[in-house]
């Protein structure tokens, strides 16, 4: 991998820091406890439960991302940086911009989502 391509991988993983951190202190202000407040009815206030696990995962997603993300930051200068941790195949710059949390090919990600 050429200094340009590290460059602006480093570039787009801080963008996606930057973004995954506002993810999680807006999820964090919605997974709040919910009030026992009888003016929401049981109805609304069952809707409000589902949408807070929702949101419970979708932070705890985030937050395994953010902690991907720093890793593979940390990780940006290693000779083995961009070789798929599966197969040592070399992993296309494409997908490293579009998935830097990834740490496999397309072909070794498809095949452990398949499982
Ligand atoms: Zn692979």
């Amino acid at each position: 991998m050429d200094e340009k391509h590290r460059k602006q991988i480093a570039e787009q993983i801080n963008r996606q820091i930057e973004e995954t951190r506002q993810d999680i202190s807006s999820l964090s202000e919605q997974v709040k406890p919910i009030a026992p407040d009888n003016a929401i009815g049981r109805l609304s206030r069952m809707e409000a439960i589902g949408a807070k696990s929702i949101n419970e995962a979708s932070l705890t997603r985030a937050k395994t991302k953010l902690e991907q993300l720093k890793a593979v930051l940390a990780d940006l200068d290693d000779p083995d940086f961009g070789i798929c941790v599966q197969c040592d195949e070399p992993i296309p710059v494409g997908r490293i911009m579009l998935m830097p949390e990834s740490r496999l090919c397309v072909r070794c990600a498809g095949k452990l989502e398949k499982k």
